[in-house]
């Protein structure tokens, strides 16, 4: 910590500024009179006080000891953290997008508004579905968006038994949250030997009590689920409906759509899969789309193509559930998922996932001589790995992340899913070389070989970065985020 120290709060010095402004025009007792007493700063706010320079160099500095996409390999399972082309940025930075306003009039929107039109065609038409609405902000905000659509389809059936919702053991965590949030009751099923959904537990757990069921295909064990047509027709046999977690898309783009495979709802994660970064959580896109007979409950407004040509926002929706959040959507993500799809094209898109197949697929096959593979059968966009087989040196899966870092690589997802002890869920994207997969792949080779032959260089890592192992369970429960003035 001592690096960070010096760099800005201990070269504050009184009266040193990086902004020169003219002196403020606006009466003292004016302001006295138009803001609220409450609202006025009785205290000068404890800041450094530095100059121009100072500030940018700390901030640079600051930046640099972050691991980004930018700077390396960042295989974190179920995150898809791939290269964002820069000129999806470039597009989304356009003036015309970049600096429109949601109260603008519409006849000053109109491209804007076809954007979003053709990109609501367009994730239609990859997700296999009718409609779409571009509203929620995140994935787990378009689960929420499409657990309270099919609510609200149950209840205008007037089917009111209708208070469970079915996910997988594997399930992501976020589905059960929003399905309990929604005020329904959770049922798990458990997998089967293959990592998919158990249909003997399935059938058991089906009858008209179901609203839906909550599945991510390929699941969180990076498994493509071949019974998906089964479970989708066990569901709606008893009139359920069938909802598809679509964050992670990576796998399956232009070869197989959620709405082939039976499902009735689905959402999308752009931050994950249609080029935006986010590794420091946000702003993100969670669209969802629907089978036709759901389209009159998606949230409204809905973008729409008018006879004459023109678009417009459209209101006149009854049985919608309503808005989901402010004003449309997070507009400059919807740039960039749109540069990125028009950019690739259907080929691309598929050469995108084939890809990210590919190279999963070639680092499990190297790994597998190493480390413990659960599942061992073609894996889709990621998979799993355990060190199972160096239990005996006492290594544990954290020790093996941390280590990672000493080799300059962000670690995979650990401890998910639940469901595999130790888990270490590697997703490599299609953005990596074969040479960076193959020095990856030597790292984790050596971690194993220095796990027997020198346990504690693994167990004390890491030994390199700027700060070394934290407390994680005190970090969490008491953060330490915040600069004060001693
Ligand atoms: C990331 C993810 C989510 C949640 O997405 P957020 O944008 O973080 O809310 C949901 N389901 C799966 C399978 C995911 O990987």
């Amino acid at each position: 910590m001592k690096i960070l120290e010096p760099l800005i709060f201990d070269l504050s010095a009184e009266g040193r500024t990086a902004v020169s402004l003219p002196v403020c025009d606006v009466p003292k007792e004016a302001v006295e009179t138009l803001v609220p007493p409450a609202y006025l700063r009785v205290q000068e706010p404890e800041l450094p006080q530095v100059s121009e320079i100072d500030a940018v160099r700390h901030f640079t500095r600051l930046s640099t000891f972050n691991h980004g996409v930018d700077s390396g390999f960042y295989p974190l399972g179920s995150c898809t953290m791939k290269y964002n082309p820069k000129v999806n940025e470039a597009l989304a930075r356009l003036s015309g997008f970049a600096t429109i306003h949601p109260y603008q009039p519409e006849n000053l929107t109109q491209g804007a508004l076809q954007l979003m039109a053709e990109l609501q065609d367009d994730l239609a038409e990859i997700a296999g579905m009718d409609a779409f609405t571009l509203q929620p902000a995140a994935g787990a905000h378009g689960e929420m968006t499409g657990i309270l659509i099919i609510r609200a389809y149950h209840e205008h059936r007037k089917d009111s038994k209708r208070t469970k919702v079915i996910v997988p053991d594997s399930a992501h965590g976020t589905n059960p949250a929003t399905a309990a949030m929604a005020g329904f009751e959770i049922v798990q099923v458990p997998s089967n030997e293959r990592g998919g959904v158990n249909l003997e537990e399935l059938r058991k757990v089906a009858n008209d009590e179901v609203a839906a069921l909550m599945l991510t295909n390929p699941n969180t064990l990076g498994l493509f689920d071949e019974n998906i047509t089964e479970i989708a027709k066990i569901i709606h046999d008893v009139g359920g409906l069938v909802y598809y977690d679509g964050a992670n898309l990576n796998a399956i783009m232009g070869i197989a759509r959620p709405g082939d495979m039976g499902f009735d709802v689905v959402h999308f994660n752009l931050h994950k899969t249609f080029a935006t970064p986010h590794g420091g959580g946000g702003p993100g896109s969670g669209p969802v789309g629907v089978k036709e007979f759901l389209a009159p409950f998606l949230p409204k407004p809905v973008v729409k193509k008018q006879a004459d040509g023109t678009f417009t926002m459209d209101y006149e929706r009854p049985l919608s559930i309503g808005r989901v959040r402010s004003f449309y959507a997070n507009f400059g993500v919807l740039v960039k998922a749109y540069s990125y799809i028009r950019s690739l094209g259907g080929e691309g898109l598929r050469e995108a996932s084939e890809n990210a197949v590919l190279n999963a697929n070639f680092l499990m096959q190297v790994l597998k001589e190493h480390y413990y593979v659960p599942y061992d059968r073609v894996c889709m966009h990621e998979f799993i790995i355990t060190p199972k087989n160096l239990k005996e040196y006492g290594v544990h899966t954290l020790d093996i992340a941390k280590r990672l870092l000493d080799y300059g690589y962000h670690p995979p997802t650990i401890y998910f899913p639940l469901i595999v002890e130790e888990a270490m869920m590697i997703e490599p994207t299609e953005t990596e070389s074969v040479e960076t997969l193959t020095q990856f792949a030597e790292a984790l080779i050596k971690i194993a070989e220095e796990a027997r032959t020198d346990v504690e260089l693994v167990k004390n890592a890491p030994h390199t970065t700027l700060i070394t192992r934290l407390d994680e369970t005190g970090a969490a429960r008491h953060p330490n985020i915040r600069w004060r003035k001693a």
